[in-house]
């Protein structure tokens, strides 16, 4: 967790930044992304600082996704595009820039030149079973 009292998102949801707002709830906001990887890039975010999405509860988490649906239909249709990418970026390595969770909703149009670079690979033996380990011993540790 980082320190919350110079996050950008912490002053968009305080006021002290302004923001083009789309929704607004008690946990959640969206608003227009300032440097708009397609026309009506969008952000979703919890009002709360969090700086990953595994900081959040599965119900908080559940509560600001439970808007990507409607949104994300609302975008596409107004920038009329054909499609969207729903992005959620967790650490520098993995391109995150604003330590405050946020998901990026980012209409899609044919030839429109964004991509990402997906180079299918193979997973070690075992990495399944490991994961499915972690995966007990989190909801041990949460009960
Ligand atoms: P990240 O790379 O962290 O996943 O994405 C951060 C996003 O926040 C970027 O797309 C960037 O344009 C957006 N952003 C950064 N500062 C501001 C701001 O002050 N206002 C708004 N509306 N968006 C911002
Ligand atoms: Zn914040």
């Amino acid at each position: 967790m980082t320190d919350s009292s110079d996050c950008v998102f912490c002053k968009i949801v305080g006021g002290q930044i302004g923001c083009l707002k789309l929704l607004e709830d008690e946990q959640s906001l969206a608003f227009l992304d300032i440097g708009p990887q397609a026309e009506g890039h969008v952000l979703l975010i919890p009002k709360r600082h969090f700086e990953r999405l595994d900081e959040m509860s599965g119900e908080l988490v559940g509560r600001v996704c439970g808007h990507l649906p409607r949104l994300s239909a609302a975008v596409t249709r107004v920038a009329r595009a054909e499609g969207c990418n729903i992005l959620q970026n967790n650490g520098r390595v993995a391109g995150q820039a604003v330590a405050h969770v946020h998901f990026h909703i980012i209409p899609r149009r044919s030839g429109d030149g964004l991509g990402y670079r997906w180079l299918a690979g193979e997973y070690p033996r075992g990495r399944a079973e490991e994961i499915r380990g972690q995966l007990e011993q989190a909801l041990k540790d949460l009960a």
